[in-house]
This record gives C-alpha cells, sequence and structure tokens, in this order.
C-alpha cells in the first residue's frame, strides 16, 4: 500500500498505538491528521455547554505533545478545525490515500461520526478501525460483548479468568509523512479555548500529552513510589498522591492501559507485588467494563430510565441545579467539591459519588443534568465511564442497589478534620471541623464568635438535609 491516513482520535500518542502502528508497518506513506470538531463546544439538549476551558487545554496541549512526537520521528501531524466527515474525506483526496486507519469507540455520537467518515471515503480508500482504548481486547472477551454480565464482579471474575492482556506495541521508530509544504498545518485554534488559570489548590496541574502522562506514571510508581499503598489512600481527597490522577491521560489516550499494565506489572517484580498493586488493575476493569457496557446498550446510557427502565420522578429545577453547580448548596461538603470541578476540572472519586448521590438522591433532578455537567466540567471526561457511573449512582445503570450516600456522614469521615472543605471554602476555616460539616448548627452568637455570618458568609442550607436523610433512611 502506498498511502495511508492516520486519523487520531481519543487516542493521542505514540506508544502502543495499533492504529497506528499497522498503518507504519501497511503504508509507504502515513498522513496523521488530528480534527478538531467545533460540534464539541456547542451547548447540550441539557442546556449546558459541551466543553469548558480545563479538558480544550488539557486536549490542545495532547495535539500538540503529539505533533512533536511525530516530528521527532519525522513525521508531521496535520491540524483542522471542521466536521471529521468533511476533513478526513479531503485529507484522503488531497494525498490520494489507499486506506483510513482510525480508533473506534463505543459512544452513539463517536460512533455516528465514525461512520460518516467512512461514508463519505472515496470508493477506492478502504477504512481499517481499531479497538485500542481497553486494557482487554475486545476480541480477547470470553463472552462477547453483547451477552456480557451487567453486574461487574461476574464480568470481572469470568475475564480475569479467561483472558489475557495482550502486550503493548513498541512507538514506531519513523512515521514516513510526505512532504507537506504548501499545505496549511494550523497548530490547533487559540480562539475560544480560554485558558484558566491554574489554582494552587489544585491536586495536579494536568498537563495534556503522552510525554506529560508518562512523567506522571513515573513520579507516581517510581518516585513517589505510591502504588504500594494505593488502596489504602485512594478515598483521600487532598493532594497529588492519594490516587494515581491517570485519568485525563487515560481519557484522550495519551496512556495506554495496557502500556500501564506493563509498567505495574514492572513495579511488581522490582519493588513489590500486594493488593494495593493489584487493585489499580482492578479499577482498570471498571474502566474496561463500562466500555464494554456502552457497546452492549448503546444510547440507553442517555435515557432517563438507563440501561434497566427504572421509572423514577425526576424534577427539573433550574435553580436547585444552579445551586448544585455553582457549589453554593449551603451543605460544606458538596460545595467543596463543586467548586474544586470548577476551579480545576477535577474531583476525585469519594467526591463524584458524594455529589452525584447528593443531586440524584436528595435533590432528585434528573441524574443526566448532571452527567452533562461533569461532561463539561471534567478534565478527564470520557463518555463511557461518566454516564456509566452517573447511571449507575442514580439507581438506572449497572450493580445498580438503590444506596444514598449520606454526605454528612461521608464528609465527616473522609475529612474528619475539615481540611478538604475548609481549602475550598476558606470562608469556613476558623470552625471547629464539627460545624465546618454542619455550619447550620450554630446559633447566632456562635456565628458571630467564629465570624461566619450564614446567608451572607457562606449559604444557609438550601433543604434541611438532616431531616432528608432521615426520611431517605
Ligand atoms: C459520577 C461519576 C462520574 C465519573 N466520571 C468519570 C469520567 O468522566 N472519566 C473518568 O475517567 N472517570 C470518571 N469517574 C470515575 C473515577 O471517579 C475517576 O476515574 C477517578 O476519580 C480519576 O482519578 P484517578 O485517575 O486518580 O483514579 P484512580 O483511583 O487512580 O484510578 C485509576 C484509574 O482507574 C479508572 N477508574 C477508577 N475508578 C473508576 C470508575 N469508577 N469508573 C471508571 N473508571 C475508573 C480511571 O481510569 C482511573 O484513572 C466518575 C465517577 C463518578 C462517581
Amino acid at each position: 500500500m502506498d498511502t495511508a491516513v492516520v486519523w487520531f482520535r481519543d487516542d493521542l500518542r505514540l506508544s502502543d498505538n495499533p492504529t497506528l502502528a499497522n498503518a507504519v508497518n501497511t503504508a509507504t506513506e502515513v498522513i496523521p491528521v488530528y480534527v478538531f470538531d467545533p460540534r464539541d463546544r456547542r451547548e447540550t439538549r441539557y442546556g449546558v455547554e459541551k466543553l469548558a476551558p480545563h479538558r480544550a487545554r488539557f486536549r490542545r496541549e495532547s495535539v500538540l505533545n503529539l505533533q512533536e512526537s511525530l516530528q521527532d520521528c519525522g513525521g508531521e501531524l496535520l491540524v483542522r478545525e471542521g466536521k471529521p466527515e468533511t476533513v478526513i474525506p479531503d485529507v484522503a483526496r488531497r494525498f490520494e490515500a489507499d486506506a483510513v486507519y482510525a480508533q473506534t469507540k463505543p459512544a452513539t455520537e463517536e460512533v455516528s461520526v465514525e461512520y460518516g467518515v467512512r461514508d463519505a471515503l472515496p470508493a477506492a480508500v478502504s477504512f481499517h478501525r481499531r479497538w485500542t482504548h481497553t486494557l482487554y481486547h475486545i476480541n480477547d472477551l470470553p463472552t462477547r460483548y453483547d451477552r456480557i454480565d451487567d453486574t461487574f464482579t461476574p464480568w470481572r471474575k469470568a475475564v480475569e479468568s479467561h483472558a489475557d492482556v495482550r502486550d503493548p506495541l513498541p512507538a514506531p521508530k519513523a512515521v514516513p509523512t510526505p512532504a507537506v509544504d504548501g499545505i496549511d498545518v494550523p497548530t490547533p485554534s487559540d480562539e475560544d479555548i480560554e485558558q484558566p488559570d491554574h489554582d494552587s489548590r489544585a491536586v495536579l496541574r494536568f498537563e495534556g500529552g503522552e510525554t506529560a502522562g508518562k512523567r506522571r506514571v513515573r513520579e507516581y510508581f517510581w518516585d513517589n513510589d505510591r502504588l504500594r499503598e494505593y488502596k489504602e489512600t485512594r478515598n483521600g481527597l487532598l493532594g497529588a498522591d492519594y490516587s494515581s490522577k491517570f485519568s485525563a491521560w487515560l481519557a484522550t489516550g495519551c496512556l495506554s492501559p495496557r502500556w500501564l499494565h506493563a509498567e505495574v506489572q514492572r513495579y511488581e517484580n522490582e519493588r513489590v507485588s500486594n493488593e494495593d498493586t493489584y487493585w489499580l488493575v482492578f479499577e482498570l476493569l471498571w474502566r474496561d467494563f463500562f466500555q464494554f457496557q456502552f457497546l452492549k446498550h448503546g444510547a440507553d446510557f442517555f435515557a432517563p430510565t438507563g440501561i434497566r427502565d427504572v421509572h423514577k420522578e425526576w424534577k427539573h429545577d433550574r435553580k436547585a441545579f444552579r445551586q448544585w453547580a455553582d457549589g453554593e448548596t449551603g451543605i460544606p461538603f458538596v460545595d467543596a467539591n463543586m467548586r474544586e470541578l470548577n476551579r480545576t476540572g477535577y474531583m476525585s472519586n469519594r467526591g463524584r459519588q458524594n455529589v452525584a448521590s447528593f443531586l440524584t438522591d436528595a435533590l432528585e433532578v434528573d441524574w443526566r443534568w448532571g452527567a452533562a455537567y461533569f461532561e463539561k466540567q471534567l478534565v478527564d471526561y470520557d463518555v463511557a465511564s461518566n454516564w456509566g457511573n452517573w447511571a449507575y449512582q442514580a439507581g438506572v445503570g449497572n450493580d445498580s442497589r438503590d444506596n444514598h450516600f449520606n454526605v454528612l456522614s461521608q464528609g465527616e469521615y473522609y475529612d474528619d478534620d475539615a481540611a478538604y472543605v475548609t481549602t475550598w471554602l476558606p470562608e469556613l476555616s476558623e470552625l471547629p471541623a464539627e460545624y465546618a460539616h454542619r455550619p447550620w448548627r450554630m446559633s447566632a452568637e456562635e456565628q458571630a464568635t467564629h465570624s461566619v455570618e450564614l446567608g451572607s458568609d457562606y449559604p444557609r442550607p438550601m433543604l434541611d438535609i438532616e431531616t432528608r436523610y432521615d426520611e431517605l433512611g
């Protein structure tokens, strides 16, 4: 084959990238392309924009890093703005390509764009898609994806007993891109991408790109030696190292889960192998589970009734939703988490479970509004991980037991000294921990003593949450 186009999507890396590796091994010349799609910036039907600056910045950095890495291999990355259904066939025609190689992903919009590209290619151009973003390859599952269990544990056990993780592929040494002189190679446009200031309270400065992703793995595994206690610390709330923080690099495909798995094995051989080291792989299996569930259930994951056809009366209360989204509910553990998300694009797993439960159980607001808000804000947004976890939390997804989180006792347990809530709500920093989690219990005199006036310095609670949890049981 003479010429192949490689359409990069959520696989912005050279290491263990079968799409790129297959094209390089098959074609004499390779044209790598990335397309910024303006539809990613529109407002969704839930009244929330799709993309906030944190993730936009991360992706832009990831694309630039990919461009630099390709240049180091003698290649180039064409960066275009437009609909891939138009851009990719144009590039294929312009370079008289024989084939297009691309990553395939399971969610509905991604699939419809993929089909749109394939259908718009000239008849002589073949289309090759590759499944590249999970730990276990789809063809290695012991049960076909459309018949897999909807419950995590039996699915995980079957996969662990009957499938192997494939070895990661090495990065290509050379990517032979033809001369692109005279062809516009724009860098990703800066317009529309506000640069959010870095907040010094952020757990990490998430820098996009494979280089930064591998650096983070080196720090977390090797320099700081934290994998040995991952399971113990993963429910933390403050600081860089209570959990891996790999999610944003995994979501954009800057890191491959198989490459990460090989690093865990190397750590287990060279340092220690224990329940904590296994647990990181266990969490990657959760990630895989939602990817395969999306392939199985498709658009049902976006229905109010979810994948189990559960009918609940969801409220469409814009005011309550805005208070939640802005971190102005008057419930400190919820507000601290939402303010962290808004300022940094990240929130811990513990935080995500609690704010999701607060919105869907305590306020009974439509869970899809919450999922759409996370889609906008999260630096690590991934369609299957996000909508899958939201559906789960709302009681309409996988494994659902109708258990709500009591955000008050959760806050008091995981943030017993109130260090987390006072980091994000400095207006409460003079309060004893008990009041920092339940400021409404202060009398007027106590408010004066601690210089916190409810309704002025910090909101009064939007509902009587203690009574609400008594009702929920
Ligand atoms: C309501 C809600 C929404 C979420 N939305 C997303 C999302 O859009 N993108 C996303 O990557 N994760 C999402 N998660 C899962 C999880 O919260 C994050 O993956 C995790 O907090 C990221 O931090 P970390 O990389 O330090 O995780 P670690 O604890 O270090 O975990 C290692 C990796 O395992 C994977 N992982 C861990 N927990 C989960 C999980 N429950 N589901 C799927 N994968 C998991 C992630 O890739 C993560 O990077 C969501 C969870 C909830 C409850």
